[in-house]
């Protein structure tokens, strides 16, 4: 198996990226509660802070990948490649080459039909969309519901733990005005927007894609066009996360974005998790539990590091270069993932 896992800390200024409700001319950004130590007290709170829920960035992915895939030549169902991850959650979005009425009445079959059907059914998304296969679905209309785990998982974004003073989320007033001044014309409304060092991470199954699952693990499409899908699916992270193209109101909120500095683990044989970026120790953590891991278990496992001048020198995050791919912009870091993937791990995919 090859699986990637990556934790970055993103210095992000002034963004609406992921707001919840609207309470009259009131726009309220997300918060999720967060337990913090308080050195002060000697014991552990809970703050209510700004986040990014990973559905947000789940949706934003997704869209990429749709995006890629047509570069890639690879297929993308109806309801995907407009945007509406709907993804099997109706009784009509089946795939089409399972839409014959012989079909329909297999899906009431009980037993070892009912278990044949599922697995076919899945195989027939997965062939038909690139992002069903990568971003998963869920069929549950048949006797056997049909669950395809996502291969590509995403947290919510939340302010760095060791960092957590420095967030903050404002209201900003906004007006629109006219000269006339007529009655509806003129508006006041805010929009909340939060400031923050958080941090984000993710996990790539690398190995699942192009493959089913549940039931059995078979290949859905040949071995060219699955490379070509896996290709697709880190480009589509490095969009989403490398580039920080994802979230809401970005036609007038725009966030700063910075990645501070980012690690990224791609293992073969087991799945192995970096640290997550909450303290600034985490790519040296990572280096050292990799080292275990490798003895424990017998697995290869490479890192990739970045680490912007901005987070060695405040956040004091060290990369040591012996141990870790050490590259100089984030964007090298996910072209490295791909060499590592696509070449060297080629064989294990
Ligand atoms: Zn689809």
């Amino acid at each position: 198996m090859v699986w990637l896992s990556l934790s970055a800390r993103v210095l992000l200024n002034v963004g609406a990226l992921n707001m919840v409700e609207s309470v009259g001319n009131y726009t309220r950004h997300r918060r999720a509660p967060m337990v913090i130590h308080d050195e002060n007290a000697g014991t552990f709170t809970v703050r209510f802070v700004p986040a990014i829920s990973g559905e947000s960035i789940a949706h934003a992915y997704q869209v990429h990948l749709t995006e890629f895939a047509e570069r890639y030549s690879l297929p993308v169902c109806d309801r995907c490649a407009v945007g509406e991850f709907v993804k099997r959650g109706v009784q009509q979005h089946i795939p089409r080459s399972l839409s014959s009425q012989a079909s329909k009445k297999a899906s009431k079959k009980t037993g070892e039909d009912a278990v044949t059907y599922a697995h076919n059914f899945e195989k027939a998304v997965i062939k038909e969309c690139v992002v069903e296969d990568v971003a998963g679905f869920l069929y549950p209309f048949s006797t056997v519901p049909v669950k395809r785990t996502s291969c590509i998982q995403f947290g919510y974004m939340i302010p760095a733990l060791d960092n957590v003073a420095a967030t903050a989320l404002e209201p900003e007033f906004h007006v629109r005005y006219t000269q006339t001044a007529a009655r509806g014309e003129q508006a006041i409304y805010y929009v909340e927007v939060s400031s923050a060092i958080y941090v984000v991470s993710s996990s790539l199954d690398v190995s699942r894609i192009g493959y089913t699952s549940m039931i059995k693990r078979e290949p859905a499409v040949s071995s060219d066009e699955r490379l070509r899908r896996i290709e697709a699916a880190i480009n589509a992270l490095y969009m989403t996360i490398g580039q920080g193209a994802f979230g809401a109101k970005r036609s007038r909120s725009l966030p700063d974005y910075q990645v501070l500095s980012m690690i990224v683990a791609v293992s073969r044989d087991l799945p192995f998790n970096v640290r997550s970026g909450h303290c600034a120790e985490y790519i040296k953590e990572t280096v050292k539990a990799a080292k275990t891991f490798r003895e424990i278990t017998g697995s290869e496992v490479k890192l990739i590091a970045y680490v912007s001048k901005l987070d060695r020198e405040m956040g004091k995050v060290e990369a040591p270069s012996d141990e870790v791919s050490v590259v100089d912009t984030v964007d090298n870091v996910f072209r490295e993932i791909k060499r590592v993937v696509l070449e060297e791990y080629r064989n294990a995919l």
